[in-house]
């Protein structure tokens, strides 16, 4: 049986792989390790919470004393590490917690796992799931590859790259066995509603304001979480090691047109006039160092792993919109900080 820590797992895209994982590998045993910041919540793993082979530990990769421990106690076969400070905006404003988490966080995770695994890198494997965001902005129609130079313009994107060096010095210096993904912009069920699609869904619902950055030009390339999970169990299991994969929809959208799309949609779902969503959008300052454009190119994993994505963008955002508006309830516990302080109270008493 091999044992896999999967770090971040309460978080948006880390629940989707902890259920792939535990349903997919039922002779793994998989350890969620998650401090279940404002991000973190366990109520998306509630379906699998009781199956044998998955265990959560509650705990911050940033606590060496902890992690260590944590080595010792699971003596890990690999680890695929997505605990992060994710959200862009908050780290304009508190950049030192993106390093923390994001860098020493990573540093620590690759610390235990270079001490525990020293005398035997056979069949051991550490996998950091990273962002497009570390390439910077590619504004001459061109795309991101593995080869493309980083250039980080965000605190955020900044300390995804530090990791991500990180990483790679482990390899080289150490021989840690690594694998890397840059994956673009997800989109799905669970995802904190102050990132764009959750959050103009709610406000979509009650009936408030869209706040728009800038003229709404900035382009992304959205990718259906569970195909990103998917996309992962294949790097874990079938990428080479010290390798990248990019992974990303070929499903770029401006911001203003994706908005547009999402009214019309909930329109329809909702019931109202044609038009009536639309009248929602207001244009606020644009984010700071707003980069214009992300784009990545894809045929790596596509050609030498033959991952593609499953999901149309119409048939994924109108399942991710249905998603919402029937777990209302979800919405307000994760708004209102129910579910957090839920989580304090009930590890208080362990
Ligand atoms: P998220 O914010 O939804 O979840 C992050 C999780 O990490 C939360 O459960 C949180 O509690 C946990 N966490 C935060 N700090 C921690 C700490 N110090 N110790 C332990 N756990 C901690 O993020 P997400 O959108 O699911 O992103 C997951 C990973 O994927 C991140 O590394 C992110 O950089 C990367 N990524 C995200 C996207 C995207 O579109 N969301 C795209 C590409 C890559």
């Amino acid at each position: 049986m091999k044992t896999i820590l999967i770090t971040g797992g309460a978080g948006f895209i880390g629940s989707h792989v902890v259920r792939l994982f535990v349903h997919q590998y039922p002779d793994y045993k998989i350890v969620n390790l998650d401090a279940l910041t404002y991000a973190g919540n366990l109520e998306n793993l509630m379906d699998i919470e009781d199956e044998p082979n998955y265990i959560f530990e509650k705990g911050d990769i940033t606590n060496e004393a902890f992690i260590f421990d944590l080595f010792e106690k699971y003596d890990f076969d690999g680890v695929i590490h997505l605990a992060a400070e994710s959200h862009v905006d908050r780290s304009i404003s508190k950049p030192l917690e993106f390093l923390k988490t994001n860098i020493f966080g990573t540093v620590t995770l690759l610390n235990a796992a270079k001490d525990k695994w020293q005398d035997n890198f056979e069949g051991k494997r550490f996998y950091h799931v990273s962002t497009d965001e570390v390439y910077g902005s590619v504004d001459d129609g061109g795309f991101f590859t593995e080869e493309t130079s980083y250039d980080p313009q965000s605190p955020y994107s900044a300390s995804k790259a530090g990791s991500d060096h990180f990483v790679r010095a482990y390899a080289n210096t150490y021989g840690l066995p690594i694998v890397i993904s840059n994956c673009s912009n997800n989109y799905g069920p669970n995802q904190f509603p102050e990132k764009l699609i959750p959050l103009f869904i709610n406000n979509i619902r009650n009936n408030k304001a869209l706040p728009v950055y800038g003229k709404g030009e900035n382009i992304r390339d959205w990718l259906y979480v569970i195909d990103h999970a998917i996309a992962i169990d294949m790097v874990y299991h079938k990428g080479k090691n010290k390798e990248t994969y990019n992974i990303g929809g070929f499903n770029e959208w401006k911001n203003l047109d994706l908005i547009k799309v999402m009214c019309k949609v909930m329109d329809e779902k909702l019931g109202r006039e044609e038009g009536t969503s639309e009248k929602l959008i207001t244009y606020v300052k644009d984010r700071a160092g707003h980069d214009l454009r992300y784009a990545i190119d894809a045929k790596k994993i596509m050609n030498e792993l033959g991952w593609k994505p499953s999901l149309q963008f119409e048939e994924g955002i109108s399942k991710t919109i249905d998603w919402y508006l029937e777990n209302e309830e979800w919405l307000k516990n994760v708004t209102s900080g129910a579910y957090q302080q839920y989580y304090d109270e009930m590890y208080k008493e362990r």
